[in-house]
C-alpha cells in the first residue's frame, strides 16, 4: 500500500472536514498496530522567540494529540550552548501556554540526555560505526564532496575502536581545543543522501550551557540529539518541517544501530507569510540592530509581537487549522491571519468611541453646561454583552478626516451646511467654521436637532453620515499607535541590489504614532491586553506601556478586511 494521498485538512463554513495526510498516517499506525497511542511532541531550540510558523507546529502537535487522546511534550532541542538562552526558555513556555496548550509535567531539555547520548556514541564507536576525525571543518567540508561528486573517507576513518574510545574519553575529559577533532558516524562518503556521508555526532565546545553548566565541552549535534530525544521520550510521531525530509534515512539509521524505540518521522510545509520573515536568525537581526522595539514589538510575527498587538490565541489557532497541512511549500497571504483576528475580535470587542485626530466642534444651540448620557449598546453582534452611557455636552471632538471644507458632491460627513448623524446622539449641521493664523480649521460650529435624539427624526429625514465622537470635557486622552506591514514586498528576500539582504525591503513607514486622541471615558478602567473595536477605525488593544492616566492603544487590525474580499473573488474560503 502506498502513502495515502496527500490532502489538507480544512474546516470551512460549510463544515466540511477531510483529514490531512498526517492524520491519515497516523490512523494507518494505529489500524495495523504500529503504535498503540499517539505521543507528540513540540521541539523547538531556544535560540530566539517563538513565531507565528511555530505555531503552526504547535498546534499540529498537541491538536493531534489531543483528538488522538495522546500526549504532547514540550522539548527544548538545546544541544548549543553558544546561540542558546534563558530569556528564550521562558518566552517559548509562556507563549505555548498562552496559545492554550498543556504539557502537564512533561516539559524536557535534550540537555536531559546528554548522559545518555554520549553513553549511545561509546555504544556506536565500540561497534566500529563511529569514529574521532582530526580533520579541521574546513577539511571535512571539502571531503564530503557535493551532489554530484562523492565524498573522500578521511585518513582517520580506519582508527582501532581503542584509539576512538581513548581520544573520544579525552574530548569529553577536555583535553583538546574546540574544533580540533569531532566525533562521525561511519556511514557511507559516497552516498547519493550528503547526511549520511559520516555526519558529525560531536563537536568539541568549551562553552557554559544553560542548564548542564560547565559540564561538558563535547556538545551532540542536532541531528545526533534529536531522533534519540525523541526515541527516548516514547515519541510516536516525530512531525517536522520538509527540510528534515532528507535527514530521516539518519534518524532512522541511528535508532537501527541503537536498537531502540524508533518513531515514525513525518514532514510537512513549513508557513510562510508575505510581508513578513518566519526565521529566528532573521527575527534576530531585526531586534540586534533596533528595527524594531524587541521580540514582543508590534509588527513582529513572533507570538508575543501579535499578542502586544493584539491577537487573541483562538484568532491564531483558527488561522492554523484553516491553513492545514500540505507537503509542499506556499506562502500565505498575510491578510488571511488578519482575516482571522477580525473574524475573532468581532464577536467578543466591546465597541467604544474614540478619536484619533480630533478636531473641535462645539454645538451653538446646545445649552452650556448640559450633560446627557446615551445608552448605546456594547456589541451589535452580542447583545448579552450589554450596553454603557456615553456622555454628551456642547463641545465633542470629531475626527479631522470626518471635515472637508470643500467635498465632493458624494460626501457624507461634515462639510459647510451639511448635516450628519452623531451616532447614537443627535443630528447636527454644521454652520460655521474657526480657522487658526496659517489657514487650518481648528474648529467646527454646528446646530443640533433636538428632534434627532437617538439619531432618529420624527420626520423621517435621511442623512447618509453617521460620525463617531466624544464629549471633549469626559474624554480621555490617549496615545494610539498604527501600524502598518513590517515589509513593503510579499517576499522580502526579493532585493534588487546587489548585496541587499531583506532588510532593504522594510517600510519605513511601519509605525505611526499619534499623540494627543481622545477616547470615551468607559476606557477609564481599561486594562492591558484588553480588546476594544473603536467604530469605524478598526481593533486596538491597551499596550503594556499604559500607566495610569496614561493609555497607549494599538491597532490590531483595521475594520477593512481584504481577505473576505479576495475569498469572495476566487469563490474560495
Ligand atoms: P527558525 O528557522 O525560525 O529558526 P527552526 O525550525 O530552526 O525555525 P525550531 O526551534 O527548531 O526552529 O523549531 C521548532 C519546531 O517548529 C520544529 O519542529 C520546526 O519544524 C517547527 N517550525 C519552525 N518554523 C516553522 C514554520 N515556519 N512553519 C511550521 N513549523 C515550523
Ligand atoms: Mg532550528
Amino acid at each position: 500500500m502506498g502513502e495515502p494521498a496527500e490532502e489538507s485538512r480544512r474546516t470551512d463554513e460549510g463544515g466540511t472536514k477531510s483529514k490531512d495526510f498526517i492524520r491519515q498516517i497516523i490512523d494507518k499506525d494505529l489500524r495495523t498496530g504500529r503504535y498503540n497511542g499517539v505521543h507528540t511532541r513540540f521541539p523547538p531550540e531556544p535560540n530566539g522567540y517563538l513565531h507565528i510558523g511555530h505555531a503552526k507546529a504547535i498546534c499540529l502537535n498537541f491538536g493531534i494529540a489531543e483528538e488522538y487522546g495522546g500526549l504532547c511534550n514540550l522539548r527544548f532541542d538545546d544541544t548549543n550552548p553558544l546561540r542558546e538562552e534563558e530569556e528564550y526558555v521562558q518566552s517559548i513556555i509562556e507563549d505555548v501556554r498562552w496559545l492554550g496548550f498543556d504539557w502537564e509535567d512533561r516539559l524536557f531539555y535534550a540537555s536531559d540526555y546528554f548522559d545518555q547520548l554520549y553513553e549511545w556514541a561509546v555504544q556506536l564507536i565500540k561497534d566500529g560505526k563511529a569514529y574521532v576525525d582530526d580533520l579541521s571543518p574546513e577539511e571535512i567540508r571539502q571531503y564530503r564532496g557535493t551532489l554530484t561528486k562523492p565524498g573522500r573517507e578521511s585518513p582517520y576513518r580506519n582508527r582501532s575502536v581503542e584509539e576512538n574510545l581513548d581520544l573520544f574519553e579525552r574530548m569529553r575529559r577536555g583535553e583538546f581545543p574546540d574544533g580540533s577533532r569531532v566525533l562521525r558516524a561511519k556511514i557511507d562518503m559516497a552516498s547519493p543522501n550528503l547526511n549520511l556521508r559520516d555526519p558529525v555526532m560531536y563537536r568539541i565546545i568549551h562553552a557554559s550551557h544553560h542548564r548542564t553548566g560547565d559540564k561538558w565541552c563535547v556538545y551532540p549535534t542536532y541531528d545526533w540529539a534529536h531522533g534519540q530525544s525523541d526515541s527516548i521520550e516514547g515519541i510516536t510521531h516525530s512531525i517536522c518541517t520538509l527540510e528534515f525530509e532528507g535527514h530521516r534515512p539518519l534518524y532512522d539509521w541511528f535508532l537501527d544501530q541503537l536498537g531502540v524505540h524508533h518513531p515514525r518521522q513525518i514532514e510537512f510545509a513549513r508557513l510562510e507569510l508575505s510581508h513578513t520573515v518566519l526565521s529566528k536568525r532573521k527575527l534576530r537581526l531585526l531586534v540586534e540592530d533596533g528595527y524594531v522595539s524587541g521580540w514582543d514589538d508590534p509588527r513582529m510575527p513572533t507570538l508575543a509581537g501579535l499578542r502586544r498587538r493584539g491577537y487573541t490565541p483562538e484568532a491564531i489557532r483558527n488561522f492554523c487549522n484553516r491553513i492545514g497541512v500540505a507537503k509542499t511549500n506556499s506562502v500565505i497571504d498575510v491578510a488571511l491571519l488578519e482575516h482571522c483576528v477580525r473574524d475573532d475580535l468581532n464577536k467578543r470587542a466591546q465597541r467604544v468611541m474614540a478619536v484619533l485626530r480630533p478636531l473641535r466642534l462645539v454645538i451653538d444651540n446646545y445649552p452650556e453646561g448640559q450633560v446627557e448620557e446615551f445608552e448605546v449598546e456594547n456589541n451589535p453582534e452580542d447583545p448579552g454583552m450589554g450596553t454603557r452611557k456615553v456622555p454628551f455636552s456642547r463641545v465633542l471632538y470629531v475626527e479631522r478626516d470626518d471635515f472637508m471644507e470643500d467635498p465632493p458632491r458624494r460626501w457624507f460627513r461634515l462639510a459647510p451646511g451639511r448635516e450628519v448623524r452623531l451616532k447614537g446622539a443627535y443630528y447636527v449641521t454644521c454652520v460655521d467654521v474657526v480657522k487658526n493664523e496659517a489657514g487650518e480649521v481648528v474648529e467646527l460650529h454646528c446646530t443640533y436637532d433636538p428632534e434627532s435624539r437617538g439619531g432618529v427624526t420624527p420626520d423621517g429625514r435621511k442623512v447618509r453620515g453617521t460620525l463617531h465622537w466624544v464629549s471633549a470635557e469626559h474624554a480621555l486622552d490617549a496615545e494610539v499607535r498604527l501600524y502598518d506591514r513590517l515589509f513593503l514586498k510579499a517576499d522580502p528576500e526579493d532585493v534588487d541590489e546587489e548585496g541587499a539582504d531583506f532588510r532593504a525591503n522594510l517600510n519605513p513607514n511601519s509605525l505611526e504614532v499619534l499623540t494627543g486622541c481622545k477616547v470615551e471615558p468607559s476606557l477609564a478602567d481599561a486594562k492591558v491586553g484588553d480588546h476594544c473595536q473603536f467604530l469605524r477605525l478598526g481593533y486596538f488593544c491597551v499596550d503594556p506601556d499604559s500607566a495610569k492616566g496614561k493609555l497607549v492603544f494599538n491597532r490590531t487590525v483595521t475594520l477593512r478586511d481584504t481577505w473576505g474580499k479576495i475569498a469572495k473573488r476566487v469563490g474560495a474560503r
